[in-house]
């Protein structure tokens, strides 16, 4: 028996989730199907830091390579989706909370970014006008300053900047959320491991072979996450999307007391609403590799140590790890493939998909809705890899 709907969507991670929210409230009939509950894979374990200003921690690709000395910020190709994702989120978590009845756990805590050199002050300072006059207060703090703030933080002589602005959320909840909007949207959920896609001759469909039977769907949107390729090679469509291996540590609060900002150098040093303190993260090339590794223990706790000594003698509550659906250029990739195009492509978040969800199932919605070829943004477009 072949399962019949509008749209399917395969992947329940954030990309997933939030284009079939949008669709389904669209009042197309939606059908989401994962091999695993919601929230198990990198949706449902990522920092969940919500920041459109500075470049994160465990950045890959263009992030990392060939900025300026001294940028703290998201290259300028990235900034104007950032800032597209952020506002997204700003327009929906009330709904999504309202909707859903869970609290997404949003932390307003003010980022403290530490300096590392003369040339990253330099930077703040040229970019704190700029990212007040956006809403994004941003103080150059001295040395003396950060230790008035909490005397446990330990900045170098170049002082840092307090921004504030970016926020966190709880990412296994956020994703679970927008499981029940979607479902609520009355968006069908349903456990099976896709095997292959083909074109149908004749009503041109798409056919979605499973390991619990056949599916059939005008669209099919891959949000497969950094196993995309691997559903999309088969149809002749190849994107350069691969798994950016991440760890993250949650450590047991520092026994002097909590502190109530987000330290952020060679890593993210937060205490979040679980009560424990993350520290993120690690990006490696080590294809799907699951296991925590000592030497990323190791690094995260001599980055933790670097910038508050205190944080990094606490017990290790959790050691995670999930992959990023990383791209060359840390942009996701969204557009038409298969024989009729009506294969939607949507994956590619690498460290900022949980940012930028929202808004890039407000764009499958539209591309469903119109036929258009492309997203909105050029950047972010599957055309932009050539055939
Ligand atoms: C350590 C780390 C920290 C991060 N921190 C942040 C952060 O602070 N802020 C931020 O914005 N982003 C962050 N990210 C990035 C973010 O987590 C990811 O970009 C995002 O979760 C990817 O979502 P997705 O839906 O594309 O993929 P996934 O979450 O990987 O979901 C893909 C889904 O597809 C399913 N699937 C795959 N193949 C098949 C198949 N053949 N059949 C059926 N189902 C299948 C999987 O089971 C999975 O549920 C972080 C990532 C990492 C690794």
């Amino acid at each position: 028996m072949t399962t019949v709907s509008d749209v399917l969507v395969i992947g329940s991670g954030v990309f997933g989730l939030a284009s079939a929210w949008n669709l389904a409230r669209a009042g197309r009939s939606v059908i989401v199907l994962d091999r695993a509950p919601v929230g198990t894979e990198a949706s449902g374990w990522a920092l969940g830091r919500l920041d459109p200003l500075l470049k994160g921690s465990g950045s890959t690709g263009a992030t990392e390579q060939d900025l300026p000395e001294g940028q703290i910020s998201k290259p300028e190709a990235q900034q104007e989706l950032a800032r597209l994702s952020f506002r997204a989120h700003q327009e929906l978590s009330s709904e999504i909370e309202d909707v859903s009845g869970v609290d997404i756990q949003v932390d307003h805590q003010p980022t403290l970014q530490l300096f590392y050199s003369a040339e990253e002050r330099a930077f703040a300072k040229s970019y704190a006008a700029r990212w007040t006059a956006q809403g994004f207060q941003t103080d150059l703090v001295t040395t003396d300053e950060i230790h008035k703030i909490d005397s446990r933080f330990n900045p170098t002589e170049f002082g840092g900047a307090m921004v504030r602005g970016p926020y966190f959320i709880d990412s296994l909840r956020f994703v679970t959320a927008l499981a029940s909007c979607a479902r609520a949207a009355g968006a069908r959920m349903e456990t099976a491991t896709v095997t292959s896609l083909e074109t149908l001759v004749g009503s041109g469909n798409v056919n979605v072979h499973t390991d619990q039977g056949h599916y059939e769907a005008e669209t099919v949107v891959v949000a497969a996450g950094p196993w995309s390729p691997d559903l999309l090679k088969p149809i002749g469509t190849d994107i350069p999307v691969h798994p950016s291996k991440g760890e993250i540590l949650r450590l047991e609060p520092p026994a002097s007391g909590p502190f109530s900002a987000h330290v952020h150098g060679p890593c993210s040093l937060v205490l979040k609403k679980d009560g424990l303190v993350w520290v993120a993260a690690t990006a490696a090339d080590a294809g799907f590799d699951r296991t925590p590794t000592d030497a990323s223990r190791r690094k995260l706790l001599e980055n933790a140590r670097t910038m508050m000594p205190e944080a990094a003698e606490s017990a290790v509550a959790m050691h995670t790890v999930c992959f990023r659906p990383a791209t060359p250029d840390d942009l996701p990739v969204l557009g038409r493939a298969g024989d009729r195009g009506n294969v939607i492509v949507a994956t590619g978040g690498g460290g900022s998909g949980i940012v930028q969800c929202l808004y890039i199932g407000r764009q499958v919605e539209e591309m469903v809705a119109t036929g258009r070829a492309e997203p909105e943004l050029a950047s972010i477009s599957l055309s932009r890899f050539g055939d």
